[in-house]
């Protein structure tokens, strides 16, 4: 409860539309921010909607700003805790969905993977193909969404975030050193 109202207490741009928002807070946290490395806490449908709402509108914008660069965002992407992500559905439609958990999976797809928190960097990545999530819409109705391919690496990358994953977490400790070496380098060299 607590936490939700100090997040909510620190938003109070997002009272009135999204367009005001300044540029900056429509950016993707990057690493090395600490919230990407915490588990995110699950969504209680019996609280006050606000802050689902909050986080819904302001993960819409953040994806509709970065257009084709993103397919999906997770909220602790863009600073707030709650286990949440959203993701492109057709060319002008995004879906968000809440408390999602991946229950099965299956087979191999070898994929180039970026992250919004890691620019610049994309790793090939070998990861299940077909996976089924189950998660809620945001009025709460459960769904199960079978997926394969590209959207099944979506789902598993956003839910890897919500769980406080990297996408170089899922390399071996040789590779993950490495590029959390050159991504230090970028970033010092973009400062
Ligand atoms: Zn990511």
């Amino acid at each position: 409860m607590t936490i939700h109202s100090v997040i909510i207490d620190e938003l109070p741009d997002t009272d009135g539309p999204i367009s005001v928002i300044p540029p900056k807070k429509l950016e993707a946290v990057r690493y090395p921010d600490p919230i990407l490395t915490t588990p995110t806490t699950p969504v209680d449908f019996d609280l006050n909607p606000g802050y689902r709402l909050v986080a819904q509108a302001k993960m819409e914008a953040v994806l509709r700003r970065y257009g084709e660069n993103a397919l999906g965002i997770a909220a602790n992407q863009i600073s707030l805790p709650f286990r949440m992500f959203s993701y492109w559905v057709g060319p002008d439609k995004i879906r968000t969905l809440v408390n999602p958990e991946i229950v099965e999976s299956s087979g191999h797809f070898e994929f180039q993977e970026g992250c919004l928190s890691i620019p610049g960097m994309s790793f090939n990545l070998s990861r299940p193909d077909k996976v089924l999530l189950l998660a809620q819409e945001m009025d709460g109705k459960e769904v199960e969404i079978e997926s394969e391919g590209v959207l099944g690496r979506l789902f598993q990358h956003e839910v890897d975030h919500l769980n406080g994953l990297l996408v170089w977490d899922r390399l071996d400790t040789h590779k993950r050193q490495i590029a959390k070496r050159r991504f230090k380098k970028l970033s010092n060299e973009r400062n």
